[in-house]
């Protein structure tokens, strides 16, 4: 009882292992099947004393099939086993069951089609198609024959040829739901399985992006408090010395800053979660901002750096200048990287649409750097691929640039390709569809204004009252010092608590509010401000200050 319990077991887990091709456990689920039913024919005919010579085939069948299944079985050859078992059925049983079994008056013209089932399902590739050709041929062959010779064919009796058709059927069927049913079972576990992978995925997805939300709170913080403190100690440097050890700074800061950025931006292009921000533009200032962080780099690799756009360029689009910007101050990095004499240039031009609303802006980076060779284009734009390795090691890179660039590029509906001959220079080259905002033209001479002038604040208001809300005193620092210069009046609240004590004093103009703090955060203080009763602020305009880039960071402004 216990060893029938085991080979039920065994075959239970046969059947089920994914590690044993489909083809060949369906194959020994039917030879069982076959086996059993020959074994109970076998009974059977004793049992009606069929004669000997009948029996004596019926066991022959038995032991030949089996030794085959077996031997198979044990070398692991049940493929090969499958095509002897395909040849026999189509070569020897097929016919010798339809002339000794009535032709078509009789059970034959099921088993044919059985066989070819058996063909379609257990085999594959050129083997299959091989297969049923053959089949196909002997079928017309056999009618053909039996059409015109029907001498040769071994008649049924009326009454036979009912049997033996019922009997086909049944055991067909049989054969049949056996096959059906493994088949559909087989399915439903695999859809099981890919339902429960895709579950584990987006799980898995989740936490990353929870993952890459908080690492971009905790890395960001304190680059920012660097940066931002960095950038006192380089307005007001005593010495020379003191301010290039202070620009150094500033330029480690903002790659590790810039590094954090790419990875969460791959973050969340990966999981879909890049939203595409439209809005009202100016294009002077956008070329500006980006020539204005571009010339400086330029300058200090000795680079000559120019722009030229053409003149038919509108005043105002209407795009994600932040992405955008994104887009060419990498391009523009790139140029720059990989230059080592020689120019960069950045030209813009616009070009109408069939589509009176949208103009394309086309922008191209043109560098006489190293070039790339011909076979790597194709790779440009993978993430993480770098390419020409052995010459580009001593620049710093990721690989993640290009891939970010192209999905932006994408994600707006515009294209980018790139014109490059190896030691010569590249061109990339931007086309963006972008919403017409009015008939201006561009300011050109403020698009070129591109030279870092010596800090001053952009204005002064020696009389607007601004809260600072954070509960990290160092940020706390870094904005007081950066809106020195403004003469702007300042307090500060450490606490959502403290801050809502200041306001039932004061009349704020502005709050800048933390948004992760301990206790009251930075969205219930800002509801608590709004209906404070007595408060002096519930108008105050009040802007969020968080380092929170995950899409799941709630806006907050009013
Ligand atoms: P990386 O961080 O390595 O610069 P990118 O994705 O920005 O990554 O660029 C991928 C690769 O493409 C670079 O490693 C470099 O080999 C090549 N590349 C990009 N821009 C240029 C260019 N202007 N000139 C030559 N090679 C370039």
């Amino acid at each position: 009882m216990k060893s029938k319990n085991n080979i039920i077991h065994n075959a239970k887990e046969y059947l089920n292992s994914s590690d044993v091709d489909v083809r060949e456990r369906l194959f020994m689920l039917l030879a069982s099947v076959a086996l059993t039913g020959m074994w109970l024919s076998f009974i059977m005919g004793l049992a009606i004393h069929e004669n000997i010579e009948s029996l004596m085939v019926v066991v022959g069948g038995f032991v030949f099939f089996l030794l085959l299944v077996v031997v198979g079985f044990k070398l692991k050859r049940i493929v090969e086993v499958s095509y002897i078992v395909a040849v026999v059925l189509v070569l020897v049983m097929m016919p010798i069951n339809f002339f000794t079994s009535g032709g078509i008056h009789g059970g034959a013209t099921l088993w044919n089609l059985f066989d070819a089932l058996y063909i379609a399902l257990i085999l594959r590739g050129k083997p299959r198609a091989f297969f049923l050709g053959l089949q196909s041929v002997v079928v017309i062959a056999i009618y053909y024959v039996y059409y015109n010779y029907p001498s040769l064919i071994v008649k049924h009796t009326e009454e036979t040829a009912f049997e033996d058709s019922i009997a086909s059927y049944f055991i067909i069927m049989i054969f049949l739901v056996v096959m059906v049913s493994f088949q559909t079972r087989l399915y439903m576990r695999e859809n099981e399985k890919a339902n429960q992978q895709s579950e584990e995925i987006n799980e898995l997805n989740r936490s990353q992006n929870k993952f890459f939300s908080s690492m971009s709170h905790e890395i960001r913080t304190p680059i920012n408090t660097i940066i931002g403190l960095n950038e006192m100690i380089l307005r007001d440097a005593p010495t020379d010395e003191i301010k290039e050890d202070a620009q150094n700074i500033e330029s480690a800061g903002k790659i590790l800053l810039h590094l954090i950025n790419d990875i969460l931006d791959m973050s969340k292009l990966e999981s879909g979660k890049m939203d595409i921000i439209t809005a009202p533009f100016d294009v002077a200032d956008l070329i500006a901002d980006v020539a204005g962080m571009i010339w400086i780099r330029a300058k200090e690799k000795k680079l000559k750096f120019s722009i030229d756009i053409s003149p038919d360029m509108p005043k105002q689009v209407k795009g994600d200048e932040v992405r955008i910007k994104q887009i060419l101050i990498n391009l523009l990095n790139n140029s720059v990287k990989y230059t080592n004499e020689g120019s960069v240039e950045l030209s813009a031009r616009c070009e109408d649409t069939n589509d009176p609303e949208i103009i394309k802006l086309v922008f191209s980076i043109t560098d006489t750097g190293i070039g790339i060779k011909k076979d790597s284009i194709p790779y440009l734009f993978d993430a993480f691929k770098r390419v020409d390795e052995e010459n580009n090691k001593m620049i710093e890179g990721t690989g993640l640039g290009l891939s970010i660039v192209k999905q932006f590029v994408d994600l707006m509906g515009g294209n980018i390709t790139v014109n490059s001959v190896y030691n010569v220079g590249s061109t990339f080259t931007v086309e963006l569809p972008l919403g017409i905002v009015g008939e201006g033209r561009i300011n050109i001479n403020k698009a070129k204004g591109t030279s870092k002038k010596k800090y001053a604040p952009k204005f002064t208001a020696p009389t607007a009252n601004v809260l600072i809300v954070d509960d990290t005193p160092m940020n706390i620092k870094v904005v007081e010092r950066l809106l020195k210069d403004t003469e702007i009046n300042i307090t500060t609240a450490t606490s959502g608590e403290q801050a809502l004590e200041k306001t039932l004093e004061t009349s704020f103009h502005v709050i800048l509010m933390d948004h992760e703090m301990p206790g009251m955060n930075g969205i219930e203080c800002f509801h608590k401000i709004k209906t404070q009763t007595g408060g002096h602020s519930k108008n105050a305009r009040i802007v969020a200050l968080t380092a929170n880039a995950g899409p799941e960071c709630p806006a907050l402004s009013s």
